[in-house]
């Protein structure tokens, strides 16, 4: 018979679980894997809740394996290493984000992109290659395999930072890929959320010129005076939708519910490029002749690899980037996840994991 989470490792660990769809989250015992000797265990400090948390707990995407531990905006001190490790010592602060491991050896790994390994193991539902369940942030401790272990630059605050490590790299690496950093550019960031107002800071630091496309209002005088966005288009608003017709060179586009591509792609100027990286739990309609007419790009992107992730840790490190956060404890939980789903927080949650899990 299989064992139980809390009995199948040796390292006893405790989080928070969603255990049906309801997605309501409570305390949860389980068990973590023996530090191997490539691996390092972490005492987790922060964790950042990202919109994903929220689509997994409820079952939006259908492949949610109850009981879910959340959790991949990690932020921790390393408390053993494995005798192999060679990156960390005890007592680093580091990083963990979306995915702890990969194959390896498959075209995508060799390039470091371990984000797009079709055996690429996610930090919590998922199967690591023991067999075992993998759980996320929302707990006390957490072992992963060095290579996917971040160092966090000392100077990013652990708790406004641990959101790059999912936000942060999910929308800099298509702005790399697709080539979205031309200084004097112009930018959508399409849904002021979790990612979208690191998209703006990142932009900002890029030298791109940015503007918020965004379904709330009331967001538009921080989006500007705080965040730094050039303008702010309230996509409800016709006449001003209308007027910007043809201004945009890029728009990322977080949104995380269905939503008309239609207005964003006639944003774009000729050439233009609307990369995706929200996941809206429906299809979205794609119209094809405002693409055809105006050459115009979408393309999609799945977080970033680790190389790459490090790398832009360091660049916001550099550039004095970190996320909005609201500081939470693992007891308001329930009530972060109600607000998530309304858009209402600015700009992501993050738990206070170490000073409020207690069993
Ligand atoms: P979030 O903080 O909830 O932000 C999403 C934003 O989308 C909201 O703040 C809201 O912005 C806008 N929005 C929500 N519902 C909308 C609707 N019905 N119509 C139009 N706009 C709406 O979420 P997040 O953490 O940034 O994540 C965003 C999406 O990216 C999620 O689907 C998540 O799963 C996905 N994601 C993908 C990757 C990847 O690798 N591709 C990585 C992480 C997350 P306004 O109030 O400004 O309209
Ligand atoms: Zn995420």
């Amino acid at each position: 018979m299989a064992k139980s989470p809390e009995e199948e490792h040796p390292q006893k660990a405790f989080g928070w679980a969603a255990k049906d769809s309801s997605g309501l989250l409570s305390p949860f015992h389980f068990s973590r894997r023996e530090t191997g000797d490539g691996d390092v265990t972490i005492k987790i400090l922060y964790c950042g809740i990202c919109h994903s948390d929220l689509h997994n707990v409820k079952n939006e995407w259908g492949f949610t394996m109850y009981p879910v531990v959340p959790g991949h905006e990690i932020v921790g001190t390393v408390t053993k290493t494995g005798k192999n490790v060679k990156k960390f010592k005890v007592g680093d602060r580091v990083g963990v984000g979306v995915l702890v491991d990969s194959c390896k050896r498959c075209e995508s790994c060799q390039q470091d992109l371990e984000n797009y390994c079709p055996q690429m193991v996610l930090t919590y539902n998922s199967y690591s290659q023991d067999g075992t369940k993998t759980f996320g942030g929302y707990s006390d401790i957490v072992v992963v395999d060095e290579h996917y272990v971040l160092r966090f630059p000392e100077n990013l605050p652990p708790d406004a930072g641990a959101p790059l490590l999912c936000a942060g790299i999910t929308v800099y690496s298509p702005m790399k890929y697709y080539g979205m950093t031309e200084p004097g550019k112009h930018l959508g960031v399409a849904g002021l959320g979790g990612l979208g107002h690191v998209a703006v800071k990142i932009g900002k630091a890029f030298g791109l010129k940015v503007t918020v496309i965004s379904t709330s209002p009331k967001k538009e005088d921080e989006a500007i005076n705080r965040l730094g966005a050039d303008s702010f288009l309230v996509s409800s608003d016709p006449a001003k939708m209308k007027a910007a017709i043809n201004t945009l060179d890029y728009i990322i586009d977080t949104v995380s519910a269905v939503h008309p591509l239609a207005p964003l792609i006639s944003l774009l100027k000729l050439n233009g490029k609307l990369i995706t990286v929200g996941l809206p739990e429906k299809p979205l309609e794609l119209p094809i002749f405002p693409l055809v007419l105006g050459r115009k790009l979408v393309g999609g992107s799945d977080v970033g690899g680790i190389k790459e992730t490090q790398e832009m840790l360091d660049f916001c490190a550099e550039h004095g980037i970190a996320s909005d956060i609201e500081l939470i404890k693992m007891g308001d939980i329930n009530m972060a996840m109600e607000r998530l789903a309304k858009s209402d927080v600015k700009y992501r949650f993050v738990i206070d994991v170490a000073n409020s899990l207690s069993q």
